[in-house]
């Protein structure tokens, strides 16, 4: 008997729609998931699919009320045994985000795996049909149970925590720098070779049932003569700041000057993509070491530590867990 996967589409690329010879200046979000679907009938020998329209838009437009209604839906859907796993399509820019901020609330062990694709439906060579298969692929095996949300693109499977874009252009724009695939699709099948090791999915302590919006946090960019004051701007308007720091997280003294008078938790990361941040590596005390989450990912895990707490101690204790 065939699995049931469902489809949770949000838009991107995989249903973008332009002219076949060219990969820019197209409309993201344009197709709905049953056309995608149209074009992929061996999708129908993996599993039988129900398709659910979330939104169809580019994801640099995701929110966090969509991030809520995706958790809350998976949770509750995921309460049907006929229900073996999810796939999301996706738009690739914010894919990691959604994906990790997935990995921290849903509630289940059934595999969730997004993907999406870098060029659009209409183009020459577009990888979404294949992205989409290969998905629901891993969607509907037992071997992605239990591993976290997953993302699935050009051939490889990654986990939520270590993907990342990594191209503005390039067809395995999706992929997660030291950390490296953790699986691969071929043919259909699926060969899982790692497990993520750090907390996700059920095992975690986040609850976002009922919630309808998330605390807000702002990351900064640090660079030569970075302007301190938008620290204060920032700690004005969010309830917590992500510094994309320099090296294993630095700034100026200046910017450490005004770090040390603000009052809401300051987690430092580094704009260098590969690489970890140790508390040793602090420059200020009131700061928490992001480990080796990129900025935007340390602000989601800051933003769903502050639905708890805004005690530094915990939050840095949750930055060594998650
Ligand atoms: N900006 C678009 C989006 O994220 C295009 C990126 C993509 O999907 O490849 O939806």
């Amino acid at each position: 008997m065939r699995k049931k996967v469902v489809i949770l589409a949000t838009g991107g690329t995989i249903a973008g729609v332009g002219a076949t010879a060219k990969t820019a200046g197209y409309r993201p979000g344009s197709l709905t998931a049953d056309t995608l679907l149209q074009g992929i009938p061996e999708v129908a020998e993996v599993a039988e699919i129900e398709a659910v329209q979330v939104c169809n838009i580019n994801s640099d437009d995701i929110t966090d009320a969509i991030w809520l209604d995706l958790a809350q839906t998976i949770n509750a859907m995921a309460q049907d045994e006929d229900v073996a796993g999810f796939v999301i399509t996706h738009g690739t820019d914010t894919l990691e985000e959604t994906a990790y901020f997935l990995n921290l609330t849903v509630k289940a062990s059934k595999p969730v795996v997004l993907t999406g694709s870098m060029r659009p439906s209409t183009s020459i060579s577009a990888d979404g049909p294949m992205n989409l298969y290969q998905a629901v692929c891993v969607a509907s095996s037992d071997a992605a149970a239990g591993k976290g949300v997953l993302v699935v693109f050009s051939d490889r499977i990654y986990s939520a925590r270590s993907v990342t874009k990594t191209s503005t252009y390039h067809v395995t724009a999706i992929a997660a720098g030291e950390m490296g695939a953790i699986g691969v699709v071929r043919d259909g099948k699926v060969y899982m070779y790692e497990t993520p090791g750090k907390r996700h999915t059920a095992d975690t302590e986040f609850d976002i049932s009922g919630l309808k919006a998330l605390p807000k946090v702002s990351i900064l960019y640090f660079a030569v003569d970075a302007d301190p004051e938008l620290l204060r701007f920032a700690a004005s308007r969010s309830s917590g700041i992500v510094i994309a720091g320099a090296g294993a997280g630095e700034f100026s003294e200046s910017y450490k000057q005004v770090i040390t008078e603000l009052s809401v938790p300051v987690v430092v990361s580094s704009r260098i993509d590969d690489g970890i941040i140790i508390p040793d590596n602090l420059l200020c005390e009131n700061t928490v070491a992001a480990d080796n989450l990129s900025p935007q990912k340390a602000a989601i895990l800051l933003r769903l530590a502050l639905t708890r707490t805004a005690d530094l101690d915990q939050i840095r204790e949750m930055f060594t867990i998650y």
